[in-house]
């Protein structure tokens, strides 16, 4: 019998993985089950280059031919229901079984949604056909409303406004990303926007949104805002719905060991909906980054087919708002240090997360270069003076290839 694995879902960490199995030897049958009707794409430029008007900024994440030359099969447009490992299949929607003697659960999240709040005017961003809804709209002059202030928000915020669009940011934190990077660090964030032009109104939740023949109003606890349409941007939830039923068990996402596995032999999660074991931060936790579903779903893919793979990556990602490339690496809840590197002011710093003089999460306005250093010693556990950190004349590089030499 032919050993075939599918990933239900079609994203990034199911393209990853289909790509990563085969590079890897397996010779076995590989499906993709996705609900949505368009072949495996990436989502970042959906809110950068591509919300921008940029159709050649490379979306698609498989093409048919390669698929076609590796074998591997897509079933598009029709989701999956259930797993019902015991006779190794995967039940569709339509009722078509598909055999699976290993699964990959890869299947993402969906914008959390405003309650009541829906119509032409009203917009979420996803999936490729959010994203063509809000492009057409967005023209200089439109004023947009961007509900949420996170990372999606504020990219949503600075293409709008490359586009020549007015842009009004609510928020009901104070400050932006507080809980992520901190008053000092998020107040930064907030003043960029400013900077470029976006109204921003922190500390307002929003009451109402309603749509009326000519645009759309929305009602916050600071007042009324009167624009052409709004963006909700307020963070996803995972989509559990097959796992639930499959009886797995779920916590916020899909609960999978540092393997990539379920409790159900040959079960597998990755991306955005594996809320995983995490051996570093001796936690779980579950994240909603472009890299971190293709490192999971590589680790995962090498432990279906038997090549032992810890997944313990300190996790990264990136943001690009205006002409500024944010990165962040790690994960920390709390610290007990912030120690900036760089100007503030001037907009080109690093600053890092450090607790118990472990640097324990680290975010950089255009300096990449430092996130890469402060991943490794994230990795590494490699305690670091933080005036070292501060010190401009210190090449940080020195550090991680010092501790190579040791
Ligand atoms: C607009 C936008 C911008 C982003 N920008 C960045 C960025 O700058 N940096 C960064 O690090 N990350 C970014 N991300 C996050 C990144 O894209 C995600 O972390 C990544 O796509 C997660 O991959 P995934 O495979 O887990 O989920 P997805 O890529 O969402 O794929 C999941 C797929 O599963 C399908 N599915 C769900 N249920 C079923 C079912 N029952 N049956 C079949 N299929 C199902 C879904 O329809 C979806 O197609 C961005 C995301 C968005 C939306």
């Amino acid at each position: 019998m032919t050993t075939t694995i599918v990933t239900v879902g079609a994203g990034q960490a199911a393209a990853v993985a289909a790509r990563a199995l085969r590079r890897r030897g397996f010779d076995g049958r590989i499906e993709l089950i996705g609900a949505e009707p368009e072949a495996p794409y990436q989502r970042p430029p959906l809110s950068k280059e591509y919300l921008a008007g940029d159709d050649d900024c490379g979306l698609d994440l498989l093409s048919e031919q390669w698929c076609a030359a590796n074998d591997v099969h897509l079933r598009l447009g029709q989701p999956a229901v259930v797993i019902r490992p015991e006779r190794g299949l995967v039940e569709l929607a339509d009722g078509t079984e598909v055999a699976a003697a290993g699964v990959l659960l890869a299947t993402g999240g969906s914008p959390r949604r405003l309650r009541d709040v829906g119509g032409e005017r009203v917009h979420y961003l996803r999936t490729r056909r959010d994203a063509d809804r809000l492009r057409a709209e967005l023209r200089p002059g439109v004023h947009v409303i961007v509900i949420g202030a996170g990372f999606i928000g504020a990219e949503v915020a600075a293409t709008s406004r490359g586009r020549g669009a007015e842009v009004t940011m609510v928020e009901a934190l104070d400050v932006p990303l507080q809980r992520v990077l901190g008053r000092e660090i998020g107040t930064t964030c907030a003043a960029i926007h400013r900077e470029q032009g976006v109204t921003l109104r922190l500390g307002e939740s929003v009451e109402s949104v309603v749509e009326t023949p000519t645009g759309v109003v929305v009602t916050t606890s600071g007042g009324r805002i009167e624009g052409d349409l709004v963006v909700v941007g307020i963070g996803i939830t995972p989509n559990t719905a097959v796992a639930e039923r499959s009886g797995l068990a779920v916590d916020n996402g899909i609960l999978v060991d540092e393997y990539c596995r379920t409790a159900v032999p040959n079960v597998y999660a990755a991306g955005d909906v594996a809320n995983h074991w995490h051996p570093l931060f001796g936690e779980r936790i579950r994240v909603e980054h472009f890299d971190n579903a293709s490192r999971q779903a590589t680790a995962a893919a090498n432990n279906m087919i038997g090549r032992s793979t810890v997944y313990a990556d300190p996790h990264w990602f990136w943001s690009d708002q205006y002409d500024h490339n944010l990165q962040y690496t790690g994960h920390a809840p709390v610290w007990d240090e912030l120690v900036v590197r760089g100007s503030v002011e001037e907009r080109d710093f690093s600053a890092f997360y450090l607790r118990e003089g472990l640097v324990r999460a680290a975010f950089a306005v255009d300096r990449g270069g430092d996130v890469l250093v402060a991943k490794e010693l994230i990795s590494a556990q490699i305690s670091v003076e933080a005036s070292v950190l501060a010190d401009e004349d210190f090449d940080l590089a020195e550090l991680t290839a010092l501790e190579e030499q040791l």
